[in-house]
């Protein structure tokens, strides 16, 4: 074994994975970009203070940082998500509302590494600042879908729930403490600590001895305001007129303090219960003004590119694609030949590939083969004469026609462009 290996809960994405991966991105960009949203490129670290705003009760913030004191002091985290990266963007930069952003990388939490829960994971997602009103909910959850269904992908399920207003919200909370402390010692320990920092959070116990204090639990659409109740109405309203199909939750908090109103969440049928959130987001109110800015409504959501990837294996949808060179060269002759006809026929936009070291004509062509090129160039003794390449159709390429041609290297160029498919 190596001495040195990927650190716990981070991986090595290799080609063809990795191409897989990229276009991921594109096919989102494509989504998110033809909806009128611009991208950000945030730094992957910030000042601790942006982070923290999430909320003391989030464990993100509290147990999972990557923080740490800089070479000049300066208290520094790496991202544990994205939303309050482009929050204090927005406070920093103002640009007009509303402002659509897009984003793509990586975040950091330092969880139990496990399939589908890495400490550096990738998210692709959204946020839009200065809307309230109810269909861009809608539009920006349709988003998601059309994500998923542009992937391939049939069995992602939508969950959707509000929280109320922060008024109802923490009403709420209120009851939930009281309903929770009625029957302390029916808790389970874990739930009995998360009580006092969250109660939302013993919704998400899924420890059988809780089961059925959470099932007895108040619910929150009884706490809602005429016009918390109306929003999340409009909402459901507008996924009906997109024929969405979801499944309202009433037990969906989600992890961080700041959502208020929609919540929803993106389940990927085929990937095991504690990890089967490929997606989710929310509307969040105070974060602007938290970070110094204005009070703004926003809204947003991160899908998980790991965990979209892993449901992609297991519903056998948006497969790595194969991504072959279209032609190999083959000089026998030294490899100088090799070296400037590659660089002719790239500069021409013919993506092509050669072997060095002047490796035997047998030892070429395997590799030719290997590189799932359409055609081999070759360029043997008399070629190099008489200013020709031989033209040698692949195996597998060309139907069953393996006829080679000779041709005037003047020629090469043209013919490629005529008949290898643009
Ligand atoms: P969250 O910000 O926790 O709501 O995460 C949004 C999405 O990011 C989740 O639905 C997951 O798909 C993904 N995600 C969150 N944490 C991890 C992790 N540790 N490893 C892999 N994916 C993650």
């Amino acid at each position: 074994m190596p001495e040195y290996q990927t650190s716990p809960g981070t991986r090595d994405i290799l080609a063809p994975d990795s191409t897989r991966w990229r276009r991921l991105v594109e096919v989102f960009a494509e989504v998110v970009e033809s909806a009128g949203f611009g991208q950000i490129i945030p730094p992957m670290f910030e000042d601790l203070g942006v982070f923290l705003r999430l909320g003391e009760a989030t464990d993100i913030v509290t147990k999972e940082m990557y923080d740490f004191e800089d070479k000049g002091g300066r208290r520094v985290a790496l991202r544990p998500e994205m939303t309050a990266g482009v929050v204090r963007a927005f406070v920093q930069h103002r640009p007009l509302l509303p402002w659509k952003a897009w984003y793509a990388g990586p975040n950091f939490r330092y969880e139990k590494a496990q399939q589908g829960r890495y400490r550096q994971f990738d998210q692709v997602g959204v946020e839009v600042l200065g809307v309230d009103d109810p269909h861009l909910d809608a539009e920006v959850i349709s988003l998601a879908w059309e994500f998923y269904g542009r992937l391939g992908l049939r069995q992602v399920r939508l969950v959707v729930n509000s929280l109320g207003e922060p008024e109802d919200r923490s009403r709420y909370v209120d009851a939930l403490r009281l309903h929770f402390s009625k029957d302390l010692a029916a808790l389970s320990p874990e739930s009995r600590q998360t009580l006092e920092r969250n109660p939302l959070r013993v919704l998400d116990s899924k420890r059988e001895q809780d089961a059925p204090l959470v099932a007895a639990a108040p619910v929150i659409c009884d706490f809602y305001s005429a016009d918390a109740a109306e929003h999340f109405a409009s909402v459901l309203a507008g996924l009906d007129r997109l024929a969405i199909p979801y499944e309202v939750r009433p037990s969906l908090v989600r992890g961080l303090d700041y959502y208020r109103k929609t919540t929803f969440e993106f389940i990927g049928a085929a990937l095991e219960s504690s990890q089967n959130a490929v997606g989710g987001g929310g509307r969040y109110d105070g974060l602007v003004e938290d970070l110094g800015g204005p009070s703004t409504p926003g809204i947003g959501f991160a899908l998980g590119v790991d965990r979209t990837l892993l449901e992609c294996d297991a519903e056998g949808v948006f497969g790595a694609p194969a991504t072959p060179v279209s032609v190999f060269v083959v000089d026998v002759t030294g490899g100088a030949e090799a070296l400037t006809l590659t660089h002719d026929l790239r500069s021409a936009g013919i993506a092509s590939d050669r072997a060095y070291e002047g490796r035997s004509m047998k030892s070429q062509m395997k590799a030719a083969d290997r590189s799932g090129a359409t055609f081999a160039i070759i360029i043997g003794g008399d070629e190099l004469a008489s200013g020709a390449v031989t033209v040698r159709p692949l195996a597998g390429q060309v139907g069953d026609d393996r006829t080679q041609s000779t041709i005037p290297r003047t020629e090469l160029i043209p013919m490629l462009k005529r008949v290898l498919p643009s």
